[in-house]
């Protein structure tokens, strides 16, 4: 009897409450949110987006209402998309001193100093096509585009954006938007890049909600899901550029490209849990499928766990109102 082979019991481990806080190894606060924002110009109502339930479009005259509950909520900081009327074929709204990228991060600076704004640095919002930049014979002119989203990022840093975070994954973007800002002075503005951005079908929502007009996919910019080496080589080409932060998206189905980078790069990971995973959770939930506040922590937790630093998403001002980080 006494010479069987010892058990490996892992659950001594786990006997209590306080056993197992103390050997949890990855923990989740609200320092590790951003919470991205929908802002429309020209609108009087709140307006629900239907396929994500509990996210409004915001009306610009209530965003300094909305900046200070998010930062009461004790969120540290947002991401700002603009819904904008003013539409063209270059996006050059973004690029106006009083464009609606700038008055976004103006406005939310003037009423709380103190949160971080990340200005969300694109043309599709802006665009009349709802491509991500100049569209020549039906194509995004890379090069235009990467000039253009020079000046974009010099408007937003001038109107007070702590960071500037480009998504409109065309090549060279970084390294013209770093050499933009400090010709303009801003040196001490950190760029951070969606580095890695798939071509993902998890997109659908924020369709919806930043009210897209485009017409074909982004298949020529945005990356092939199937790709892993590629999706590293993306992010470490953005370092090189000189990539404060980079980024993941989507998160939850990437996992392992968030761990692939993890061992790849010393610089600060991002992960954007997009508007189709928080979609999934919540119709689930409604349906009574799943308990919401445990699978959003599970996800949530599971993406710090894969080596993320700070996590995009939509479930950052319930989770912060409701007490539950
Ligand atoms: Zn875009």
């Amino acid at each position: 009897m006494n010479n069987q082979p010892s058990i490996q019991r892992l659950r001594r481990l786990r006997q209590t409450k306080t056993f197992r806080e103390i050997f949890q190894e990855t923990s989740l606060s609200l320092n590790d949110l951003c919470l991205p924002i929908f802002v429309e110009e020209g609108l009087d109502e709140y307006q629900p987006i239907e396929s994500m339930p509990g996210v409004m479009r915001i009306p610009e005259k209530r965003l300094p209402y909305e900046i200070e509950r998010i930062a009461k909520a004790g969120i540290k900081s947002i991401m700002t998309f603009g819904v904008s009327h003013h539409l063209d074929e270059t996006g050059s709204d973004a690029w106006q001193e009083n464009g609606l990228v700038s008055r976004m991060s103006r406005i939310a600076k003037q009423t709380a100093p103190e949160l971080i704004v990340m200005s969300d640095t694109c043309f599709c919002e802006y665009t009349s096509h709802g491509h991500c930049g100049v569209l020549h014979n039906e194509s995004v002119d890379n090069d235009q585009t990467i000039h253009n989203l020079g000046l974009q990022a010099v408007a937003a840093a001038r109107a007070g954006a702590d960071f500037i975070a480009p998504s409109a994954a065309m090549d060279g973007q970084v390294a013209a938007i770093r050499q933009a800002l400090d010709n303009a002075g801003f040196h001490h503005t950190p760029i951070m890049s969606y580095s890695t951005k798939f071509a993902s079908a998890l997109y659908g929502p924020f369709r919806d909600a930043a009210g897209s007009c485009l017409k074909g996919d982004r298949k020529t910019y945005q990356m092939d899901p199937m790709n892993r080496r590629e999706a590293i080589r993306e992010s470490l080409i953005d370092a090189q550029e000189g990539a404060d932060v980079l980024m993941v998206k989507p998160a939850g189905a990437y996992l392992d490209i968030i761990r692939d980078l993890r061992e790849r790069t010393e610089l600060p990971i991002g992960a954007y849990q997009v508007s189709g995973e928080y979609a999934q959770i919540k119709f689930a939930a409604m349906a009574g499928a799943i308990d919401e506040t445990r699978v959003t922590l599970e996800t949530l937790g599971s993406i710090k766990r894969a080596g993320a630093d700070i996590i995009f998403t939509y479930f950052a001002l319930e989770l912060a109102e409701k007490g539950l980080l």
